[in-house]
């Protein structure tokens, strides 16, 4: 089951962001309009949803 609310810093190659998800939507202060693996990395140690459903398109 996926959290009410997360936000959590990313520090990734081209600097921090930060991940947002509220009321089953995420957000990345990236500029990617998909899933970007800001969004990925905070899924994985957050959502327990298992390896299959979890999956940067990059
Ligand atoms: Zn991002």
């Amino acid at each position: 089951m996926y959290p009410r609310w997360i936000e959590a810093m990313v520090d990734g190659d081209t600097g921090r962001h930060l991940v947002n998800y509220r009321k089953g939507r995420w957000s990345c202060t990236c500029a990617r309009l998909t899933r970007c693996s800001h969004r990925t990395a905070v899924e994985l140690v957050t959502v327990p949803l298992g390896p299959a459903t979890v999956q940067a398109d990059t």
